[in-house]
């Protein structure tokens, strides 16, 4: 009973042993410290109740805890580890051991972003810079924008799926193209469908793991260093970007490092900013770090398509261009099942071109599942993605304050984030020539190292509770 009163509670579907405690147990009441009690209700008292501890290995990626996490502890990636190296950098510096002194890097999300903006009435550029200026004031050396990294995965999903396009057949399961920036789904796909959806899903990497292969290959040799001696962090909307850093595929044995070091969530940065009882707001603003950033003169920018990063909006545009010489002003988004599933189609002389769609929160995600096992699945491409409304909502971003509700807010940081320009990811010359400079042309053998990944079966749990699947 107490097992699936704690599995209702905090939606986790891995099975936790739980001792059975002697007495009539009754109501679960949620504290306003987030703890749970449950009444006893023979002795009449309240007991609190344990934490699940469930490490990143035990993980089914079920979204359940990871994008919720309310009573799930990931304890591998923190704050504590980003502290933990300042304070021995710090230690080093003082006893003059400058070897061993790590090259602090952060990487941050525009939707992290646009959410800790929200929270303290800053605009876009104002929180970039008072970011820069808080981590910097920590003793972190670079900070950086993963819209950058986002250039890079869009362009290679738009090669992807023209090339896909061009070599489709049923046998090569060529199409429709998955979208591959959104973990959750990713580790859903593995942990549950196998070997049958993942040919399917793009090989291309997501604008984290891109910023890894920037801050690890490129911008080490740049700094004259080797890639473990840079501690990478990102601060990412979900806790899902915890589990990607910490695959296998994106960890190097010759150098014994990990493209990204530590992940946090954007609520966790927000906890550290009141650890450190420094608001936000009063941080001295520092301009942005140069090396990669999105900024067009003053301003930063960003992409269209909304708050996931746009693969759909980007993928049919370029398409259509490469593949039927089409260019349209605005794309038309139909909603079909919910607002969280919506087509978009080329169409020429009345017959569908292409026809891509978008599907957010796993009851869509698992809707598409089906379809495509069923051999029903009428779309080239698919932007997939495993929270509803897409990665502004994700479960790490900053929750609503008392007397607003979830929308409200989500609706505040959806115009927070779609405040700044956008540009096509074609558009930023620093990436055009990294292409050249750094991965030696876009058909070469180390683009496709820095750029693409793998993805990998993953032995399904044999339980009834994964039925909710
Ligand atoms: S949709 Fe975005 S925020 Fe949600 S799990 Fe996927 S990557 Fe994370």
């Amino acid at each position: 009973m107490w097992f699936l009163i704690l599995i209702a509670v905090s939606e986790c579907i891995k099975p936790v042993k739980i001792e059975r405690r002697p007495g009539k147990t009754g109501a679960i009441k949620l504290q306003t410290d987030g703890t749970y009690m449950q009444v006893d209700e023979e002795a009449g008292v309240e007991v609190k109740l344990e934490k699940a501890k469930i490490t990143l290995n035990d993980c089914l990626a079920c979204s359940g805890c990871i994008t919720s996490a309310e009573s799930v502890l990931i304890t591998q990636q923190s704050q504590e580890e980003l502290y933990r190296v300042l304070s021995k950098n710090q230690e080093n510096r003082k006893f003059g051991i400058h070897n061993e002194v790590y090259t602090v890097v952060i990487s941050i999300s525009p939707q992290s972003r646009a959410s800790l903006a929200t929270k303290y009435g800053l605009s876009v550029v104002e929180a970039a810079r008072k970011l820069t200026g808080f981590f910097k004031k920590l003793g972190c050396d670079h900070v950086f924008d993963t819209t950058f990294a986002r250039d890079f995965s869009l362009i290679e999903s738009q090669r992807e799926f023209v090339q896909r396009y061009r070599n489709r057949n049923k046998e090569n399961k060529s199409l429709p193209m998955l979208a591959s920036a959104c973990p959750g789904w990713v580790c859903y796909a593995e942990k549950t469908h196998g070997s049958y959806i993942l040919p399917y899903i793009s090989t291309t990497k997501s604008p984290q793991q891109i910023m890894g292969s920037l801050v690890k290959d490129h911008f080490s040799s740049m700094l004259g260093t080797t890639p473990e001696r840079i501690f990478h962090v990102t601060v990412m909307p979900c806790y899902d970007k915890k589990l990607e850093a910490s695959r296998e595929d994106f960890y190097s044995d010759v150098y014994r490092t990990r493209d990204v070091n530590c992940v946090l969530s954007t609520g966790e940065v927000d906890a550290m900013s009141q650890q450190e009882q420094i608001k936000l707001n009063d941080v001295e603003s520092v301009e942005l770090d140069n090396w990669f950033n999105c900024l067009d003169g003053a301003d930063l920018v960003s992409h269209d398509g909304g708050g996931s990063g746009g693969y759909l909006e980007h993928v049919i545009r370029y398409a259509a261009k490469e593949l039927f010489q089409l260019e349209f002003s605005e794309l038309n988004y139909k909603t079909l099942r919910n607002e969280d599933f919506r087509e978009v189609t080329v169409e020429q002389d009345g017959k569908i071109l292409l026809r891509c769609a978008l599907a957010y929160g796993f009851r869509n995600i698992q809707n598409v599942v089906q379809k495509l096992k069923r051999g029903k699945c009428v779309y080239d491409f698919i932007e997939v993605m495993a929270c509803p409304v897409g990665c502004l909502n994700g479960g790490g971003q900053i929750r609503p304050p008392e007397g607003v509700t979830a929308k409200e807010l989500l609706s505040q940081v959806s115009d927070v984030y779609g405040s700044v320009n956008s540009r096509t990811p074609t558009e930023n010359a620093a990436v055009a020539a990294l292409y050249g400079d750094w991965l030696g042309g876009a058909d070469s053998e180390k683009c496709h190292n820095a750029l693409h990944t793998n993805y990998h079966q993953v032995e399904k749990m044999v339980n009834a509770l994964n039925i909710k699947w």
